[in-house]
Formats: structure tokens, C-alpha cells, sequence
């Protein structure tokens, strides 16, 4: 028997468990089973990964009395789009800085969060790069001048607390597999900023030790990632001393598939989105899981992949199709 492992408090806000799937494409080899996990349906509005993310994170920052929610990402973060939401649903206010030029027309995910009400701030990317602690300093500092009580959400809810989403996920995956008759899975996942494969690879680690996992880098590279994973599973280690979170050695990045850059598109990758759609009824995403399971494809074009049985995440994604519909155009 594994020892327990004592999760902190959480907020529902996903419909989850979501199912695990096959999926047959017409060009994937004869010797390997392909999954899915659809966390692309953990919501309508409010889905993807970050919502499971954020029900440990809104149950912090509820637990702390905060009233408005601050976070930060690029134009079309679904991180952003999801926080603006739970921050509507739970009568919050929402702050977002934006990397990017304000466009006329909003459109994808940020129309979604401007329709939720947020305010948002955008900043030329080099500028955001320099001065992002900052901007959440002072934004968190206007807000409390104004007798507010804001709550900073990093980048993409990846820490030691959004990170709780994914080990719960894994845990479904673990009953999953039972379930289904997996075994020895390889499971793989988008790596955007690190918090779904540290919850994947420590949850899996847990409760199901034979499980690997693959984490398809879509922005840095693999020397980051790994050890970001470290250092977000080590500070949950620090924060939630009792919790018996293990430190994961179960997983590795991949960085091949970033193409020209993140959230920038190569003909590939489109015609992957295109393939999933028409033989499967999955709208993969351009910045994310669309570049993963290209790079999962192409993995196993190569003969690179051990396994039988293989576990995609979809961790969702969706409104940033629309920004795309040029390139998606079949
Ligand atoms: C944010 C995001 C990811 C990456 O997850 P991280 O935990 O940030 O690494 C993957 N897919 C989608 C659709 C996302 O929005």
C-alpha cells in the first residue's frame, strides 16, 4: 500500500473526473494503443488544465480573504481567459497583464476574459520580460491603495499550489488505467510553464510508479523545464511539509517541436490539428497540445517511443483556434 497523500484544500470548479478516451488515427502503428485524456472537457468557457489548477489556487486566495485576482500571460493564455471567469463566477474582480500589442478586434481567449470583466494591461513582450515581477508588484500595490485585497497568480497557475491540480489528475489516471487495462503507460503532456507535468509526474510517481511521463516543451527549453520541475515539487515539499510528496524522477522533456517559437505555427503542426479533427472529433490546440502531439507523432514516426500504451493529455486550448483560422483553414 502507498502511504496517503494529504492534499490541500481545494475549490470544485471542473468536471472531472474527464473520460479517458482511445483514439484511432489512420497512420498510427499497428503495436501501440493511444489515449486520450480529455481535460479539453473540463468545462465549456472555463476549461482546459488551468481550471484544475486553479481550484487549489482559488481555495487559497479565498482562505485568505482576497477580493480581486492578479495574474499574467501572453495575449491568448488560456490561463488569463480561465482566471477572469472563476474570478466572474466567485464575484472577484481580475487583473491580467498581457504580453503583447493591444489588437482593435479582441478575439479568442481575451474576448472571453473582457466579456468576464477583467482589466487587463498589455506590454510589448520585451518590456514584459524585463519588468514582470515588478508589473504584479505594482498592480498588487494599486489595488491595495484602493482597500483591495488581491491575490498574485504566477504565470499559468504553475506552483507549488496550482501544481495540487495535477497530482489529483493523476490520480484519476491512475483508476483510469485499472480500468482500461494500462499498463507501463507513457503519458504524454504540453509543457507551457512547467505546473501539469510537476503535478503529472509527482502525482504519477505516487499512484502509479510503473507510469513515465513526456513533457513536449512549447516555449523553453529541456535543461529549464527539468529543473523547474525540481523546484516547484521542492517548494511544495517545503509549504505542505506533511503532505508526503515525493520528489518525481519519473520524466523527461522533449524541446524539438517549439518550431519558430512559442505560439508560432509551422505547416506541420496545422496539418496535425487538421488530422485530429476530421478522424476523431479532438480540436487540438496551436500553441499547445497541437505542437505536443506533433511531437508525439513524430516520436513515434521514428521509433523513439518504448511503450504500448500511450496517454495523451489534452489539457484543452481551444479559443486559440479562432486567432489561428487562417492557417487552420482546410
Ligand atoms: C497552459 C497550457 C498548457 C501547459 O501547461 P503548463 O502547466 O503551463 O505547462 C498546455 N495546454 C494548454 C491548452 C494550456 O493552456
Amino acid at each position: 500500500m502507498t502511504p496517503e497523500l494529504i492534499f490541500p484544500a481545494r475549490k470544485p470548479l471542473a468536471q472531472i473526473p474527464t473520460r479517458l478516451q482511445s483514439l484511432n488515427l489512420t497512420d498510427a502503428p499497428h503495436d501501440k494503443r493511444l489515449w486520450i485524456k480529455r481535460d479539453d472537457l473540463t468545462g465549456a468557457a472555463l476549461s482546459g488544465n488551468k481550471i484544475r489548477k486553479l481550484e487549489y489556487v482559488l481555495a487559497q486566495a479565498l482562505a485568505e480573504g482576497a477580493d480581486t485576482l492578479v495574474t499574467c500571460g501572453g495575449f491568448q493564455s488560456n490561463h488569463c481567459r480561465a482566471t477572469a471567469l472563476t474570478a466572474a463566477a466567485h464575484g472577484l474582480g481580475c487583473e491580467l497583464i498581457l504580453r503583447g500589442e493591444k489588437p482593435d478586434n479582441l478575439d479568442g481567449n481575451l474576448l472571453l476574459g473582457a466579456m468576464a470583466g477583467a482589466d487587463y494591461r498589455c506590454y510589448r513582450a520585451p518590456d514584459y520580460h524585463r519588468n514582470l515581477p515588478l508589473l504584479l508588484r505594482q498592480t498588487a500595490e494599486r489595488l491595495k491603495a484602493q482597500g483591495k485585497n488581491p491575490f498574485v497568480i504566477p504565470t499559468g497557475a504553475s506552483d507549488e499550489i496550482g501544481l495540487w491540480g495535477y497530482i489529483q489528475a493523476a490520480q484519476e489516471l491512475a483508476q483510469d488505467f485499472v480500468a482500461l487495462g494500462i499498463e507501463r503507460p507513457l503519458v504524454v503532456c504540453a509543457v507551457g510553464s512547467g505546473g501539469t507535468l510537476a503535478g503529472l509526474a509527482a502525482g504519477l510517481a505516487h499512484f502509479c510508479p510503473d507510469a513515465r511521463v513526456l513533457g513536449v516543451a512549447v516555449c523553453d527549453n529541456q535543461s529549464y523545464f527539468e529543473q523547474r520541475v525540481q523546484e516547484d515539487i521542492a517548494k511544495a515539499q517545503q509549504v505542505y511539509p506533511q503532505s508526503g510528496l515525493q520528489m518525481p524522477t519519473n520524466y523527461r522533456v522533449n524541446d524539438e517541436f517549439i518550431g519558430p517559437g512559442y505560439a508560432k505555427g509551422y505547416p506541420a503542426l496545422y496539418k496535425t490539428i487538421q488530422q485530429l479533427a476530421r478522424e476523431a472529433g479532438v480540436i487540438l490546440d496551436p500553441v499547445y497540445t497541437g505542437k505536443a502531439f506533433y511531437g508525439l507523432a513524430e516520436l513515434m514516426r521514428r521509433g523513439a517511443i518504448a511503450q504500448r500504451d500511450i496517454v495523451f493529455i489534452h489539457t484543452g486550448g481551444i479559443f486559440g483556434v479562432f486567432p489561428e483560422r487562417e492557417a487552420l483553414q482546410p
